[in-house]
């Protein structure tokens, strides 16, 4: 479905392009996904309950595993004007600032991993995906509070007393979802110890840091992360400390600049600047879900925050996201014609998806890869930076190098060979 310039090349022609999907939940998971199956032809709608498309929050990263998908859809040229390549990210001291390890990122990881890692302002991503999909495609006002899955189709209710139809559902409604809760029953959050204090600051206000370079300030508990977005004239921070439990599963809690000067006190002093020039403070209570046994049924499933929410340790909640959209749009498109030819696809969607999306949710705890050891007391409370400072190009290839769209073309490729095999075994016995 790809060339080597990363264009979509996908015609539109597959079995399952007459189907009408309808998406709730217009974040970049459900974007990513609407994109995806509009570009292969399909009858997408997205149902988003907020008045207007926006995104909250500040910067992220996206990893080649992300972005090789993004370019495919024709964000190449959006994402360069807007996010940043940091050409390396500085480990430091947190107490004096001092470098502890430098690793070299830039041209020599989009040589490595055939894709760029990126920094963006997620209002940019969130902007440049909304612009992929028609605007009478998306519906806003529209929140969903249940819904009723028939053999024939799925009926959709929302808040307004307004219904729809639809042949296949797609939850891409975050962390406190729908139609998890009605896919999978009620579960509750698991808190990891710790919260994470987040802004945006202008790069003008730390003359101290590059913006070129991504940081990272590690203390024995705490760490602080600034990395450039918006073509580098901002820094997004954030700051992950152990705080008590009680808070909400909540990305969007107001914070103060005095919490970020109490946990900067005594830091390394270049960091006393932030808490000065920083603006709206956020506080993010870090919160994750268990993973899920299954997630879809024979015309609903999810994806995104809604099937796998997870700890940001490795910057990848909305990267797995992203490659679930594109994945679905794949097994979607090539369904088989019929109820069945849909409950296949959306078996090979959870298939494909949810080994590696568990293993990612569970590696986030820990900032590696999980281990039958690491995965057994599950480290909710693992305080401990010491995993999380590895950051080195082989501690997170296993992520970076997935491309989930010629993981699926080599599958059907593999089940085409076994087809030709299984035929060429047949003729020889016949004859
Ligand atoms: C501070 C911070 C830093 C992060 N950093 C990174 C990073 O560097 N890299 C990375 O990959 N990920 C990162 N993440 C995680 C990532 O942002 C999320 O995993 C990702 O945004 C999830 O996308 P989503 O579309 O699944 O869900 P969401 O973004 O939560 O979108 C869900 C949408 O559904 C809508 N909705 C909810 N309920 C309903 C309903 N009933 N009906 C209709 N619509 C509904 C909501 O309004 C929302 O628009 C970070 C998260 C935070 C908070």
């Amino acid at each position: 479905m790809s060339t080597s310039t990363g264009t979509s090349t996908s015609t539109g022609t597959g079995t399952g392009t007459g189907l009408r999907v309808a998406i709730t939940g217009a974040g970049l998971g459900g974007l990513t996904a609407a994109a995806s199956l509009h570009q292969r032809g399909l009858d997408v709608r997205v149902y988003e309950r907020a008045a207007t498309l926006r995104e909250q929050g500040v910067g992220m990263h996206v990893g080649p595993n992300g972005t090789r998908l993004l370019r495919r859809l024709g964000l190449g040229p959006a994402l360069d004007r807007a996010a940043v390549r940091p050409e390396a990210l500085e480990v430091r001291a947190l107490h004096d600032g001092s470098l502890l390890t430098r690793q070299e990122m830039g041209a020599g990881w989009q040589e490595r991993f055939r894709a760029p890692y990126l920094t963006v302002h997620r209002g940019d991503l969130h902007r440049m995906l909304a612009s992929l999909v028609p605007p009478e495609r998306v519906r806003t006002g529209k929140e969903l509070v249940r819904y009723e899955e028939t053999v024939y189709g799925v009926v959709l209710h929302f808040a307004d007393g307004s219904r729809d139809h639809a042949d296949v559902l797609v939850g891409a409604d975050g962390v406190h979802s729908v139609v998890r809760g009605a896919l999978a029953g009620r579960d509750e959050p698991v808190y990891s110890g710790n919260s994470a204090l987040r802004g945006v600051v202008d790069a003008a206000d730390l003359p101290h840091l590059d913006p070129s370079l991504m940081y990272m300030y590690a203390g024995p508990t705490t760490r602080v992360l600034l990395y450039p977005v918006s073509g580098g004239t901002q820094f997004t921070y954030v700051v992950v400390t152990p705080a008590p439990p009680g808070a909400d599963e909540s990305w969007t809690s107001a914070g103060e600049p005095a919490d970020l000067e109490a946990v900067l006190a005594g830091c390394d002093p270049a960091l006393g600047r932030l808490a000065h020039a920083a603006g709206e403070v956020r506080r993010w209570s870090l919160h994750d879900r268990e993973p899920l046994p299954n997630w879809s049924t024979a015309r609903t499933t999810l994806l995104g925050d809604a099937a796998h929410p997870m700890l940001p340790h490795h910057g990848q909640g909305a990267n797995q996201a992203i490659e679930d959209g594109v994945a679905l749009a794949i097994c979607l498109e090539e369904a088989a014609p019929g109820a069945d030819g849909i409950a296949a696809a959306l078996r090979r969607y959870e298939g494909t998806r949810r080994p590696h999306t568990t293993t990612v949710q569970l590696g986030s705890r820990t900032g590696r890869p999980p281990t039958k050891e690491n995965t057994m007391n599950n480290n909710r409370n693992n305080n401990s930076n010491n995993n999380r400072n590895n950051v080195n190009a082989d501690s997170v290839s296993w992520i970076l190098d997935n491309d989930v769209e010629a993981n699926l073309n080599n599958n059907n490729n593999a089940n085409n060979n076994n087809l030709n095999n299984n035929n060429r075994n047949n003729v020889n016995s016949a004859a």
